[in-house]
């Protein structure tokens, strides 16, 4: 029997905000322990919560760059469970009317479009450390209080790939719209995994398995690829699957067991009563909406069928946003956008990146790029005078028409300069004018090359050709 996978995501995002959820500690990554509380944080008696409107707004904004609805009526609740890292003894999330809903995300896979839904995207709080040495445990409260969203996707997953595809399209979505820094080695990115596996074309889920707290992309790539031959296997020997939470050993690379059905945690949901039901008004949303941007698919599809660019290029401007905003200023007054994507790519980049400057202090203006161009095109130079002339831009930012003017590059095109040239060459050279004759095409090239040589890489190549060739056939 054949055997499918199913696989939902849960991904925890920590807020691009300055300060955290319910007080105005700072959201920093990296204090000393325990410097950024205050009574609210640390759920001390007496204090009551206010809510950051900023994580409010991401929230809503993500959920527009997820094609969610945003329903006009949202709540807090109370998630209640005892552990040492939730100071409050409950943690302050949206249960039964989150902020967002019914979105879907798309992004390429295997060289396809494919979309995955999402059931929600609600806002939460992330809660504190904890640390454990040798003969004793320390908790450290600094993140506790950081706004987390939570953004949980429809079961549409098939594949350990697919995950990780859909995880980067989500991440770079939410750095686009300047959600999250999505910092994964600080953790602001963790995901629950849920796997399960069932006869091909059964209807009915098979048991939810959960892989909690990853906090690498590639570990649920990783995790996944073991979950499912795991759990095949066990139905293939006649056992039976039920619903129980795994943990991910890295090192080992196996998943283990946490806890079973029967030790589920009982939230106890409620409302929370500390603060007011979220009700936005129509001009809040459309502030949140001027927010929205384009995003990375769009992008590269954009780039695709306004320049005719290659995939290739589209996705080198995706993920390198002030070189693609360089090379759109470039190509607005240009015929032949490869040309000047080439440019940007090609000799802009490497230049930048050969001599440790930025882009923003680059001395060429974008449309001296396209100047260039012309002046390769008009052949007034050649290709390879074009480079030397760049290099020459780059360093003092003139203008390429005066480089070529004071240097004298100007390609020569005079066929009386040429074809003196073409006849010292021959001259020079008999052996391989007379390979020529008898037939070695090859040894043109090589006369070619030695005008080219003589007239210091300005004459025009394609004139030098057809002259070679016709003194050759004459003589
Ligand atoms: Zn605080």
């Amino acid at each position: 029997m054949d055997y499918e996978a199913v696989i939902g995501l849960e991904t925890h995002v920590q807020l691009k905000t300055r300060s955290k959820m319910w007080c105005g500690c700072a959201n920093e990554f990296g204090a000393p322990p325990n410097t950024n509380v205050c009574p609210v944080c640390l759920g001390l008696p007496g204090v009551l919560p206010v809510a950051n409107e900023e994580a409010l707004r991401l929230t809503v904004l993500t959920g527009m760059l997820l094609n969610c609805d945003i329903p006009r009526h949202a709540k807090f609740d109370r998630k209640n469970y005892f552990y040492p890292d939730v100071p409050k003894n409950y943690q302050i999330t949206q249960y039964d009317k989150p902020s967002t809903q019914s979105g879907h995300v798309d992004f390429e896979f295997e060289g396809k479009i494919v979309r995955v839904h999402i059931t929600r995207a609600h806002l939460e709080e992330d809660v504190g450390k904890n640390f454990h040495f040798e003969s004793n445990s320390g908790v450290d409260f600094n993140r506790a209080g950081v706004p987390l969203m939570e953004i949980v996707s429809e079961p549409d997953i098939t594949s350990a790939d697919m995950a990780y595809t859909y995880l980067n399209a989500l991440k770079d979505i939410l750095i686009f719209g300047g959600v999250s820094a999505c910092d994964m080695e600080k953790g602001m990115v963790r995901c629950d995994v849920n796997v399960s596996v069932r006869p091909k074309g059964q209807q009915e889920l098979g048991a939810k398995i959960e892989i909690k707290n990853m906090n690498t992309f590639s570990g649920v790539r990783r995790a996944v690829d073991h979950e499912i031959p795991r759990q095949i296997d066990v139905l293939k020997a006649g056992g039976k699957l039920t619903q129980e939470t795994r943990r991910w050993d890295d090192t080992a690379g196996i998943t283990e067991v946490m806890r079973t059905k029967e030790y589920a945690h009982d939230y106890r949901y409620f409302p929370e009563p500390d603060l007011m039901p979220f009700e936005p008004s129509d001009d809040w949303i459309a502030d949140v909406r001027k927010r929205v941007v384009e995003l990375p698919l769009a992008r590269k599809q954009r780039f695709m069928t306004m320049y005719n660019l290659p995939a290739p290029d589209a996705d080198t401007f995706v993920n390198d946003r002030p070189l693609a905003d360089y090379f759109e200023k470039a190509v607005r007054s240009a015929s032949n956008a490869k040309a000047v994507a080439n440019w940007v790519i090609n000799n802009l980049r490497a230049k930048l990146t050969e001599s440790g400057t930025s882009l923003e202090s680059v001395k060429i203006q974008p449309p001296q790029i396209q100047e260039l161009i012309t002046l390769v095109d008009s052949g007034k130079i050649s290709t390879k005078i074009a480079q030397d002339v760049f290099t020459e831009m780059f360093e003092n930012g003139q203008s390429p028409a005066s480089i070529v003017e004071q240097k004298g590059l100007a390609q020569v095109s005079d066929t009386g300069a040429i074809e003196q040239f073409c006849d010292e060459v021959i001259a020079a050279n008999p052996k391989s004018a007379a390979d020529f004759k008898a037939g070695k095409a090859a040894a043109l090239n090589f006369l070619k090359g030695q005008v080219m040589k003589a007239s210091k890489g300005k004459a025009n190549p394609n004139l030098v050709g057809e002259i070679l060739e016709r003194k050759l056939k004459l003589a």
